[in-house]
Parts: C-alpha cells; sequence; structure tokens
C-alpha cells in the first residue's frame, strides 16, 4: 500500500512559488508516520515549500488539516479527488469542525492518532474505510516517537521539533486547545522522552517542545525537567506565566537547558485580560516584574501580544511597543484577534452576529490579516497598527538595543539564533498580509455538491 501524507501551506501568492521559504519540521505528520505499519510505503510533500506531484503513486492521501489551511487542504484533496484516489483528514481543524471537513475527506480522524490510525489503515486495506475515527482523549501516558525519516530531503530550519504532552488547564476566551482536551493535560512517558533525545541524529542543536503549555502541569515538568538535565541539551517551549511562581520549576527548567520560553502575554490592560480569560497574567506579579524575574534565571522570552479586544488606541499601541524594548525581550508576536472556530470567543461572536463571513477561512473574499468581525473600533487601524508594531520592533536599531540585555546573546547558539530570528522577522513583517488564503487558481470539489 502507498500512503502519500500532504502538508497543506497557507497560501499562494499570485506568480510567486511559495509564501514563506523557512518551515519548521511537521512534527504531526512524523507522529503519524511513526504510528503507520511498516509494509505501508510513504511518500511526504510538504505544501509550504515544495510542489504537490499530484501523479505520484498513491492509494491514500491523509492531509494534515489547520484551520489556516484549510481552504488550501480542499484544494489539494480536489485535486487527488479528481485521480479518483481516496483522501483522509485529520489535524486539529478536523476535531474542531469535523463536520465541515467531512464534506471534502472520505474519513476524517477527530482527535488524537494515537489509538485509531492503525484502524484506518487497516480498514483501508480491507476496503471498509469508514467516515469517521474518533476515541476520546487518553488522559493516561502515550509513547510515540516520531518517524523523522519523512523529513530527508528538506530544508526546515535547524531546530528539532518533540513534543512531551497535549493541552493546557486554562481556558482562554481566544484559544481552542481546551475545546479538545478539556483543560487537561496528556503526558509522554517521561523514559520515551529521554530515549527519543539519545537518539536523535543531532542532539546538540536547538530542541523545541512544542507542548501547548509545558509547565501547565507544574509536578509532571519538574519530573521531566529533572530527567533532561543529564542530557546536556538546549531547548525552548512554550507555557504560561505562572510559572514565576515556582521558584523550584524555574531553577530545575534552567538547568534542564531551557533556553527560553514562548509566553502569551496577550495585553498590558487588566480589564483586557479578564474579558480574555485570561487574568492569571497580571494576578501576582505586574508583566514587568514577571519579566524580571524570568530574566533572571537566564531565560530568553519570546511573547505574543493580541490586538482587537477593546483597548488598541496609537497610545496604548506604543505603550506595548516600549514596553517591549524596553524590557528588552528576545521576540515578540505582535497579533490582532481571530476567532477560531468552536472557541468562545468565535461563539459569542456568532451569537452577537459580529461575524463578517460565514466561515472566513474558507472565504475567497477573506484576506491573511484581515479582522475578519465586526468591532467598534476601526479594523483597519488594529490591522495597520500591528504592521507598524512589527517593523518596529524588528528595525534595525531595536534588534542592537535589544543585545544589550546579556541573556538575549549569551553562547554561540543563542547569539546566532538571536540575529536569524530578527533579521527573518524583519523581513517577514507583513510579508503575508492581505494574501488569500489557499491557491486562488485552484477550485475545490466538494464531497456532496461544488463550492
Ligand atoms: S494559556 Fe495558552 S494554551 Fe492555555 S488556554 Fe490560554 S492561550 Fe490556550
Amino acid at each position: 500500500m502507498k500512503l502519500t501524507l500532504i502538508l497543506p501551506s497557507v497560501g499562494k501568492i499570485e506568480g510567486e512559488k511559495y509564501i514563506r521559504a523557512w518551515q519548521m519540521e511537521p512534527l504531526p505528520l512524523a507522529q503519524l508516520a511513526a504510528l503507520t505499519p511498516d509494509d505501508v510505503t510513504i511518500s511526504f510533500f510538504d505544501d509550504r515549500m515544495e510542489s504537490i506531484d499530484y501523479d505520484h503513486p498513491a492509494d491514500l492521501v491523509a492531509i494534515s488539516v489547520e484551520t489556516y489551511t484549510a481552504r488550501r487542504a480542499y484544494q489539494i484533496a480536489s485535486e487527488f479527488r479528481r485521480r479518483g484516489i481516496p483522501i483522509v483528514m485529520g489535524g486539529f481543524h478536523a476535531s474542531l469542525c469535523p463536520d465541515e471537513v467531512s464534506d471534502y475527506a472520505d474519513a476524517v480522524v477527530v482527535g488524537e492518532a494515537e489509538g485509531v490510525w492503525e484502524d484506518v489503515i487497516a480498514d483501508f486495506k480491507n476496503g471498509q474505510l469508514k467516515e469517521r475515527y474518533q476515541k476520546a482523549i487518553n488522559f493516561g501516558e502515550y509513547d510515540i516517537i516520531p518517524d523523522r525519516s519523512i523529513y530527508e530531503g528538506k530544508n526546515y530550519l535547524k531546530i528539532t521539533l518533540l513534543e512531551a504532552g497535549r493541552g493546557c488547564k486554562f481556558r482562554c476566551e481566544f484559544c481552542s486547545i481546551h475545546n479538545v482536551f478539556q483543560q487537561r493535560h496528556t503526558h509522554r512517558k517521561i523514559t520515551s522522552i529521554v530515549n527519543e533525545i539519545r537518539k536523535l541524529k543531532n542532539p546538540k542543536r536547538l530542541l523545541f517542545f512544542v507542548d501547548d503549555n509545558i509547565c501547565s502541569d507544574k509536578e509532571y515538568a519538574k519530573e521531566l525537567f529533572r530527567a533532561l538535565v543529564p542530557l546536556n541539551i538546549k531547548w525552548v517551549g512554550q507555557a504560561d506565566i505562572t510559572m514565576v511562581r515556582d521558584e523550584e520549576l524555574m531553577v530545575i527548567m534552567r538547568k534542564s537547558g531551557c533556553q527560553g520560553i514562548l509566553i502569551g502575554m496577550e495585553s498590558l490592560d487588566k480589564e483586557v485580560l479578564k474579558k480574555m480569560n485570561k487574568a492569571f497574567n497580571a494576578s501576582r506579579l505586574s508583566p514587568a516584574e514577571a519579566i524580571k524575574k524570568i530574566h533572571s534565571f537566564g531565560l530568553r522570552l519570546y511573547l505574543t501580544f493580541l490586538f482587537g479586544y477593546g483597548n488598541d488606541s496609537p497610545e496604548y499601541a506604543e505603550k506595548v511597543l516600549r514596553f517591549c524594548i524596553d524590557n528588552k525581550i528576545f521576540m515578540v508576536g505582535f497579533n490582532h484577534l481571530t476567532p477560531f472556530p468552536g472557541t468562545e470567543l468565535y461563539n459569542t461572536l456568532e451569537a452577537e452576529n459580529r461575524l463578517l463571513f460565514e466561515k472566513w477561512w474558507l472565504s475567497e473574499d477573506y484576506r491573511y490579516g484581515m479582522i475578519p468581525f465586526e468591532t467598534p473600533q476601526d479594523k483597519t487601524m488594529i490591522e495597520e497598527q500591528s504592521k507598524y508594531l512589527r517593523k518596529s520592533f524588528y528595525s534595525l536599531r531595536s534588534i542592537l538595543y535589544r543585545m544589550s540585555n546579556w541573556i538575549n546573546i549569551k553562547g554561540w547558539m543563542m547569539l546566532n539564533i538571536y540575529f536569524i530570528i530578527n533579521l527573518m522577522l524583519r523581513k517577514d513583517t507583513g510579508q503575508r498580509m492581505r494574501f488569500p488564503l489557499g491557491d486562488p487558481n485552484q477550485t475545490i470539489i466538494c464531497r456532496k455538491s461544488k463550492v
């Protein structure tokens, strides 16, 4: 049996080959490859960086779908459908909108692939592919070592992605993680993570734990970090700011080789944080105090801010910019609010009749970077503001100034990464803004009707 795995891009720019040349390894597909029985021959196309050969021999095509890539995924599925090749889809969007995804796939995997993917393959071989595969989330320990051989020949960023668990205990209004993981976590066996790292081809590369919130379960996190200490690795990950309340955690985190952490700061306004259901961000220490403390443990910071919640005057934007530069943050994401399906935010906007598109992620009229809902504020102003903030934060002057935080540039590896990432983001600011999702030249064939 021949299986083709596909990771769709967000979209294509007319006249240009790809939207972005630098890409991270797609870990979920390497995990899927690991779950696939040995007698299946796997091919893999990463639509973000190469052309898909639709005529490559395949018995079954598996496409991983995220909300931003849904339109493109359905276009790709349509091309294979024209050739009579069945499609199975999974990924986070398939869990958020299984009925929609069903319209474009012969089978949909809802939730985690572990425990059902083997059935998909067996059923396909027996000519009995079902329309939907779903199993309750396994909140016990799981064990999966990704098959990274699918990355061979592709020029990904030299950062190794791995996973210790999924889910997060919080319930931020705009976040869809808790829809699937019910404010709980799944954990990988720590021995399995250690074994995986020991067997990596390039263990000296920077490792990136892609967990939604690696410190969500602090006791598990401590146990994991203790096990990482002897491995002498360097890693980064994502967490929430409450990690600063636990000094023991911070110490062991640093000892385990943590170089930096992504934290969703979202807003400097307590009222806005409350609206987001993220008041815990400012509940004990002020943002500046929390940052100082994290820096004092030698950890770099990647902060993200969200605009579009109501307090987005030009003065507030300047305040955020100054805050990020003055606190010499390693890198910052300035994003505006996007309602993802299944989130409380989406449901509220829908109930208030404020959504501008029935499904913005499928609309031909939606453009990347647009605010797809009615807000009392000037939408163009908010969109332009994020662009302005990125441009200013990644100006050469700011990049050089933020180097005066010695933590940002300590050690050759992180000094290199500081320059590479900051200069790449400087080049990338606004690059994708206003581009349509999907390929404007490709059509979508729904399983039931044409759209
Ligand atoms: S802390 Fe982060 S991962 Fe957790 S619910 Fe909030 S936004 Fe989502």
